[in-house]
């Protein structure tokens, strides 16, 4: 079983239910990044030329109730102008007014439902809500692969009302992209993880432990590894209660026979706001450890070497600073011109830090789902992806 392409669908003159993430962050009521809209705009085009009529819906925030600043207006504004013909918001994702609407939609048109979240039956998984969202409609397109961990009524309720359904381009990507990490991947296979807790991220540590050839370290997570093994640390972040974990981890990659390295050095301060930074093997009591240093991005770089298969998630740093950085630009760059690799870059905070620079576009993937690609990589069963799949 797997899920269907979206150029496997008929599309002609029927009306398809597309779930896209139009998720954005909102300043004064304005879009201040458009991205998630830009990832789906394929998907859209496509059903739109192939005189489909396509209704979109997305959540937006986390509403309990209808909360006028937490339209999708500005959604259906860039819309229309990004794609060229206007884009209609519909008053609501329900009922009779926006069924009207929906009916009246001609092949090759764009109507937008208002947020779904304005509704908690969404969340709920409600069957009759499921039902009303899938009236009127043909087909089932899920675009938001960041809501796949989701069970809701629009990644998830749906498809029992909907029987002919795809994945859309996006939603492809990501899962031809993450399944090529858990099905057979290539070795060696490299996993880097960092950033801030080692609590965020054991379920990702325990599965990918099972599956690599060896485990690069940084982060904030790295000096609880290290405070587990003895190392004095100084102020560095250490989840104290997360110690014994640590060393439980790191005693089964030992018998897994997976190496797992851990920073030689380190960028410290005794702040990331104090302004002088310093590289050091030891960490004195008063500094904390808040980039790896230039000799451990050296040794991953060089582990790296050869490597045909790469995840990370997590920064090495903490990369909000330039001065913190440097480790994960540094070890990015090298993974990015790495030749023959198949590379994949998972997590919000990773996809922020590496994704803006000028070699980005040479990594395989960069991921756009943030909890979606943490549950992915921790080996759980994504609802969104299981309830697209249908038998061939
Ligand atoms: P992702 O969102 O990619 O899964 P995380 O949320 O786990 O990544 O981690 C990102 C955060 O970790 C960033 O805010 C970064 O500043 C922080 N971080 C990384 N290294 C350190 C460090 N040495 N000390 C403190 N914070 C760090
Ligand atoms: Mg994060």
């Amino acid at each position: 079983m797997a899920a269907r392409a979206l150029t496997q669908l008929q599309l002609d003159r029927r009306k398809a239910l597309v779930r896209c993430d139009f998720n954005v962050p909102l300043h004064e009521g304005r879009i201040a990044d458009p991205a998630r809209i830009d990832a789906s705009l394929d998907t859209i085009r496509y059903i739109l030329e192939h005189s489909g009529s396509a209704v979109l819906c997305s959540h937006l925030g986390r509403p309990k109730e209808r909360t006028p600043e937490l339209s999708l207006k500005p959604v259906a504004e860039y819309l229309s102008t990004a794609l060229g013909s206007k884009v209609a918001l519909a008053p609501d994702c329900i009922g009779e007014v926006t069924q009207g609407l929906v009916a009246a939609l001609k092949p090759g048109g764009a109507l937008l439902l208002e947020n779904l979240r304005f509704h908690p039956e969404e969340e709920a998984n409600d069957r009759d809500f499921s039902h009303e969202l899938a009236r009127g409609k043909d087909l089932y397109v899920n675009d938001a692969f960041g809501s796949a961990h989701r069970a809701h009524a629009s990644t998830v309720g749906v498809t029992r009302f909907l029987a002919e359904r795809a994945a859309g381009f996006l939603m492809m990507r990501e899962i031809t992209a993450l399944s090529a990490l858990t099905h057979d991947p290539a070795r060696p296979y490299v996993a880097i993880l960092g950033g801030a807790k080692v609590s965020d991220k054991i379920g990702v540590i325990r599965n990918l432990m099972a599956k690599v050839d060896a485990i690069l370290i940084g982060g904030a997570m790295a000096y609880t590894f290290l405070r587990a093994r003895g190392v004095e640390v100084g102020r560095s972040r250490v989840e104290e209660d997360k110690l014994q974990l640590a060393g439980e981890l790191m005693a089964e990659a030992g018998r897994r026979g997976v190496p797992l390295m851990l920073p030689l050095d380190h960028v410290v301060a005794a702040s990331p706001e104090a302004g002088t930074a310093e590289t050091v093997e030891t960490i004195a009591r008063d500094r904390m450890g808040l980039d790896i240093g230039p000799h451990t991005a050296e040794q991953y770089i060089a582990r790296l070497q050869g490597a045909k298969t790469v995840v990370w998630n997590g920064p090495l740093g903490y990369f909000e600073l330039p001065t913190f950085a440097r480790g994960t630009l540094k070890v990015g760059e090298a993974l990015a011109n790495l030749a023959g690799v198949f590379s994949v870059i998972g997590g919000g905070d990773t996809a922020a830090a590496l994704s803006n620079q000028p070699w980005s576009a040479r990594f395989s993937h960069i991921s756009t789902g943030g909890g979606a690609t943490l549950e992915y990589l921790e080996g759980i069963e994504l609802p969104g992806v299981k309830a697209l799949e249908t038998r061939s």
